[in-house]
């Protein structure tokens, strides 16, 4: 399924819920996180509805590796300088609260406090 009609996170690719939006390109969406935990807070999803983590394929690598290689340019232009944290949660053990693949990218001071 590329795009689930009740999930969350696809409502705000949709455009029907929404965020605010820090990057933005064909297969990527960032914005920031409703609930932060630290100064610098945000989401990075692929616009493609990916349930979780377990599910990647082969075929996600470019995916992942382009969101991944995101993080440190959106963290710099963000004004984080001095390191940040990045999480994927993974199904229910995992701790993850919303089924659409994301990553939090946390930056700011001691963001470790509350995760
Ligand atoms: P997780 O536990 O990894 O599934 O985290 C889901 C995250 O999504 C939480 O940090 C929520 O604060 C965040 N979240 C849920 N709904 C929204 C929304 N509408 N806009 C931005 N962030 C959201
Ligand atoms: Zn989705």
């Amino acid at each position: 399924m590329s795009h689930d009609p009740h999930c969350i996170f696809c409502k705000i690719v949709a455009g029907q819920i929404p965020s605010k939006k820090v990057y933005e390109d064909d297969e990527l969406l960032v914005f920031h996180d409703i609930h932060p935990w630290a100064p610098v807070h945000v989401l990075l999803i692929p616009k493609l509805h990916i349930t979780s983590m377990a599910d990647l394929q082969p075929e996600h690598a470019g995916l992942m590796g382009r969101m991944t290689v995101l993080v440190p340019r959106l963290m710099k232009e963000l004004g984080v300088t001095n390191g940040f944290r990045t999480i994927v949660n993974t199904g229910s053990d995992g701790g993850q609260e919303v089924f659409h693949l994301h990553m939090h990218a946390i930056g700011g001071p001691r963001p470790w406090l509350k995760g």
